[in-house]
């Protein structure tokens, strides 16, 4: 992939600690490219406590904006001049742009999740919902999921997070365990799974011990995965043979990309060129 840099290009990164093994610059890079978008888009470490320090280092240095993975999506809520809604309901940004010096701080995660719903023909107002886990990726896709019309049982092994998250909408977000009891009674009144917990993801060495839960799901309850690597976890493949329409990360890890390009550009993107170029990169990388 070829960047062409002008005096003109304006830069873009994304902040972590640790950030060398993020996607984003190699999926931001490609859809820059093949738009004839003139950006660039870098990897900054940036150490945990420091992000405050960054935002006045990257508006001096001329970023247009830059996109923030662990452990700052909190950090930075604070500091924003502005927020967008679903960032102010989980009290998390993963997307800043920067315009004459104002912060604008975005989620685009949640947004992300909703999106490669939909491309899998599921809608989520009024469904009821069985969501694994409570870190980041819960968060972000429980919020969106309030936010759409749906109702969530957050499931999490430690309960009181779950707990904690139900706060950003009471209304609509319930906690659970995470024991197998549970989740395959709570299964049974579920017309959409999320796994946003870490068991499958590769190289982990973690999995489910139990997956029966998914054979306690309704007929046509849709099984998404928050992992795409693998591709196929073991959680989707059980779903797949029981014949659930079935996805994985990917569609939410390029809309969530999409989103964030749409915000710092302020033009809409060809989302169909966009997805090609980012699965051209990534399958490149392998
Ligand atoms: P995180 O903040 O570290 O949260 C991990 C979650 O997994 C917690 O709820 C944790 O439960 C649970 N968990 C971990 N080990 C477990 C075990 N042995 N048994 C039961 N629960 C366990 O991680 P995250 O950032 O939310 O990411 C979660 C997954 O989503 C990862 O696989 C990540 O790759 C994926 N993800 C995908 C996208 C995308 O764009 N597709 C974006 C973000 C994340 P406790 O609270 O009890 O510790």
């Amino acid at each position: 992939m070829k960047v062409e840099l002008k005096n003109t290009t304006k830069k873009l990164c994304v902040i972590g600690d640790p950030v060398l093994h993020s996607k984003s610059p190699v999926l931001q890079n490609a859809m820059i490219s093949a738009l004839g978008l003139d950006y660039i888009y870098l990897c900054q470490p940036i150490p945990r406590g420091e992000a405050g320090r960054w935002l006045s280092c990257a508006a001096y240095a001329g970023y247009a904006g830059f996109n923030a993975t662990m452990p700052h999506k909190e950090e930075l809520v604070p500091l924003m001049d502005w927020l967008d809604p679903l960032a102010e309901k989980c009290g998390a940004v993963n997307t800043i742009c920067i315009k004459e010096g104002k912060y604008y701080g975005y989620n685009t995660d949640g947004e992300g999740f909703l999106r490669a719903l939909a491309d899998l023909g599921v809608e989520a107002r009024g469904k009821q919902v069985l969501l694994l886990g409570s870190g980041g990726a819960a968060k972000a896709v429980s919020a969106a999921l309030a936010e759409a019309g749906a109702r969530v049982t957050i499931a999490n092994r430690t309960v009181q997070k779950a707990e904690e998250l139900c706060g950003m909408a009471p209304e609509q977000l319930s906690a659970a365990g995470f024991e197998i009891e549970t989740l395959c009674k709570l299964a049974k009144g579920s017309e959409i799974l999320v796994n946003c917990t870490s068991l499958g993801m590769e190289g982990t060495g973690r999995d489910f011990a139990d997956l029966s839960f998914v054979d306690a799901l309704p007929p046509g309850a849709a099984v998404c995965d928050a992992i795409y690597a693998p591709e196929e976890t073991a959680l989707l493949y059980r779903a797949r043979q029981r014949g659930l329409p079935v996805m994985n990360g990917m569609g939410m890890l390029l809309y969530q990309a999409i989103l964030a390009l749409e915000r710092f550009t302020g033009e809409t993107i060809n989302v169909e060129q966009a997805r090609a170029a980012a699965l051209a990169a990534l399958k490149g990388e392998q």
